[in-house]
């Protein structure tokens, strides 16, 4: 090495004073590197005392991201050049360091022989200018109106990135105002924000829920030795976290609405600039919930679910979208849309309660959690589904996540003392091979968690284009339907039944009709089925008894007398109130029971006992009961006897081809024989022709409907209809 003393030469007194006297670091290197010379200035600013530091390379103080361009700046020096530039190294406590530097050539006789470097700590500049910058940031995020989680994130991440190790988190106050809980907190390890959460406001339930208890920061130097710590001590230590300050945020009412908390993961206290960045950053946290909450667009409980504290399904889009939008295309690397339901969660609720009903969702969140890995998301979609949202995975690392959720769940839960087993049925879809935005995608994936259904539940599928399409169709049906009543997309449409003897219009039967906002008209052949599976079919079906009964009344009042038939699917028939509904219906308008006729299939009758209790109940309300569709089911006509009914209506199968068909016609005269033995009024349905007219007529049939007459036509419409027939 180097003599110091060779290098500055005969004027060395000179250089040495300007050298050691300088309030700005100064440094000299030799040709490898080395420290050969360093003022008192720089040992402090590196935190070394000066002969560790002429054991060093200035290599071992610069960030491994740094040392490149720094060697090339060394390299130019070396070569004649001065230079001047910014670089980060790290403190001997590890702590960084900005610095803009000059960098000069030691000349020796006409010869390079090393660096001089005068140095300027711009480390608080900088954090000032991050700040500015990150603050600026936050304002402009709150003002587009990004979502509060969102924000306070980012906060944290300011704050993370200036400070040098610290992690934070913030809480906000629950509404009621007696507990905390996390609302942002991404660099704190998830085994402890899973277990810390509804912390209660008060002395003794950690430091975070005591600054906002006391209203004022709480320093806590060391986490393993302080009393407030002592419920989470053991998983905040096991989690690496050390020291902890919290520092409540404040409304204008001086009531605490959040708390800020930065960890540290050896214990320490802060320095004055720390207590500066915490200040910061409990003003901008405040600026953000104020906002959030004058707004009224936002309580924390409108981005995560109270019950599982998973993300709502709110907070999932946003984040679903982010990932979308952040995704880089890489060959195999997809982001997986998962949708999944308990298989009949409904069962659990109706025999264990709901509150045991709410503890197995709680459980279950916590398996899905367990089964995801940390960057995944899983959010609750309400009920008893939950969307999953799995970042930069195969297809086969999704397949085998969901086999995961799927093996967790399957393993009985011990809820409150009982041992309760749940599955699950899973639908996934991938971006981007399925679809381009979070709505397709989160829908795609639960019409795939649909056919997991059909498949027998407990067991997940991919979205599948090809086969799924009608499963799509079908499952679009269901969602549109759900909304469809409160929509008002329903009406009513009546088709005209034409007494055959007099050949006037004698009723109506009313079809439902639906106008969806985004499908159009769907037919009945297509909704029913799904309302009657869904079960929605109950409350659809009183709408079209109070409208029914509504239309009737208005007719009433026009003085005419007309009769209406409505449909009763097989759900409502047995369901325990039917008579109860239709009595109030019948009560509430004030019409004349008998201008009500009742239609029933002949599957409905299956339960004989029942079905005629049912039919007795209906009977005693004064209205008519039909059966509908007649000869499509197990057509036993001596059945009938049994029950209080008043019509059959043959089905328009039979009529279609009674023209041409003897057998056919065999089937609907041998109808017609029989129901006028019994004493019952004969309905054909779906009568197109004359040819078909005439053969009804001539054995007897009573009343007809169908095209030839008239289509199904609004209310407006059947009333001008009549109007025209008189
Ligand atoms: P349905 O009760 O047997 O109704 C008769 C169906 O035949 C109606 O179909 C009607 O439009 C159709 N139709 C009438 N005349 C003719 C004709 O001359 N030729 C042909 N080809 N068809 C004719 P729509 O309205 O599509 O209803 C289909 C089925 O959906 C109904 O069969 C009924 O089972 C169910 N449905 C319709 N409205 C309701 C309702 O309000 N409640 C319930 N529960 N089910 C309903
Ligand atoms: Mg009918
Ligand atoms: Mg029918």
């Amino acid at each position: 090495m180097m003599n110091s003393n060779s290098i500055i030469g005969p004027k060395s007194d000179i250089y040495q004073s300007l050298f050691d006297y300088n309030h700005d670091a100064c440094y000299a290197l030799d040709l490898n590197g080395k420290f050969i010379l360093v003022n008192d200035a720089a040992a402090e600013l590196v935190g070394y005392d000066k002969q560790e530091l002429l054991q060093m390379s200035f290599y071992e103080l610069m960030n491994l991201n740094e040392a490149e361009a720094a060697t090339q700046y060394f390299k130019r020096v070396l070569e004649g050049d001065s230079e001047r530039f910014n670089i980060s190294i790290h403190k001997k406590d590890g702590k960084a360091l900005d610095l803009f530097i000059t960098a000069v050539p030691i000349w020796v006789e006409g010869k390079i022989e090393g660096v001089v470097g005068m140095v300027r700590d711009v480390t608080e500049r900088n954090t000032l200018e991050t700040m500015l910058n990150g603050q600026n940031h936050v304002l402009e995020m709150i003002a587009k109106g990004a979502a509060l989680p969102d924000v306070l994130a980012e906060i944290i991440r300011l704050v993370e990135f200036v400070s040098d190790d610290g992690i934070c988190s913030i809480y906000l106050t629950e509404q009621d105002g007696t507990s905390l809980v996390h609302a942002s907190s991404p660099s704190i390890p998830a085994a402890y924000t899973k277990q810390i959460n509804h912390l209660p406001i008060g002395p003794e339930s950690g430091a975070a829920a005591a600054a906002a208890y006391h209203k004022r920061p709480i320093i806590v130097s060391d986490i393993a030795n302080d009393p407030l710590w002592k419920k989470h001590r053991d998983i905040a230590v096991k989690c690496g976290l050390r020291a902890s300050w919290s520092t409540p945020v404040f409304n204008s009412q001086e009531e605490p609405i959040a708390v800020f908390s930065i960890y540290y993961n050896q214990p320490c206290e802060p320095t004055e600039a720390d207590i500066q960045l915490i200040e910061k950053a409990v003003h901008l946290t405040s600026l953000a919930v104020h906002h959030y909450q004058a707004e009224e667009t936002i309580n924390f409980m409108a981005f995560y679910d109270e019950l599982t504290g998973l993300p709502k399904r709110r907070l999932f889009d946003e984040k679903a979208t982010e990932a979308i939008k952040q995704h880089t295309d890489k060959p195999q690397q997809a982001i997986a849309f998962m949708y999944l339901d308990l298989d009949r969660f409904k069962i659990i609720n109706d025999t264990l309660g709901h509150n045991m009903g709410d503890l197995v969702l709680e459980h279950v969140a916590r398996r899905l959690l367990s089964a995801i890995r940390e960057e995944d998301t899983a959010s609750r979609q309400g009920g008893d589904e939950f969307a999953l949202l799995l970042i930069d995975v195969s297809k086969q690392e999704a397949a085998s996540i969901a086999q995961r959720i799927i093996n967790v769940l399957e393993e009985p839960l011990i809820v409150d003392g009982n041992e309760v087993f749940v599955t699950t049925s899973l639908g996934i879809s991938l971006y981007p091979m399925d679809g381009e935005t979070m709505v397709d995608l989160l829908r795609k994936a639960d019409v795939a968690m649909y056919k997991a259904k059909h498949k027998g539940r407990n067991n997940y599928q991919f979205y599948d284009a090809v086969l799924d399409k009608e499963l799509y169709d079908r499952h679009e049906i269901e969602m549109e339907l759900r909304k469809a009543l409160e929509k008002g997309e329903f009406e009513l449409h009546y088709q005209p039944i034409i007494n055959l003897s007099t050949n006037t219009i004698v009723g109506a039967e009313s079809l439902l009709r639906w106008k969806n906002s985004t499908l159009g008209h769907v037919g009945p052949d297509r909704f029913i089925p799904i309302a009657e599976e869904t079960g929605m079919i109950v409350p659809i079906g009183e709408w079209i008894l109070n409208t029914a009964c509504r239309q009737l009344k208005a007719w009433e009042q026009e003085g005419l007398n007309l009769s209406v038939a409505v449909n009763i699917s097989i759900r409502q028939f047995y369901k325990k109130n039917l008579a109860f509904v239709i009595a109030d219906a019948l009560n509430e308008t004030g019409i004349n029971p008998a201008h009500l006729t009742i239609e029933i299939t002949e599957s409905m009758t299956m339960d004989v006992e029942t079905a005629s209790k049912i039919l007795r109940e209906l009977k005693d309300l004064g209205v008519n009961i039909s059966i509908d569709d007649f000869g499509t089911g197990y057509s036993s006509l001596s059945y009938l006897k049994t029950f209080p009914i008043d019509s059959l209506k043959i089905d328009q199968s039979f009529v279609r081809d009674i023209a041409n068909s003897n057998c056919d016609q065999n089937i609907a005269t041998a109808i017609l024989l029989m129901a006028h033995n019994l004493g019952l009024n004969v309905i054909a349905e779906g009568v197109e022709t004359t040819d078909q007219l005439d053969i009804l007529r001539k054995y007897q049939c009573n009343c007809a409907q169908g095209y030839l007459f008239s289509k199904p036509l609004p209310a407006e419409e059947f009333i001008k209809l009549l109007e025209n027939s008189y």
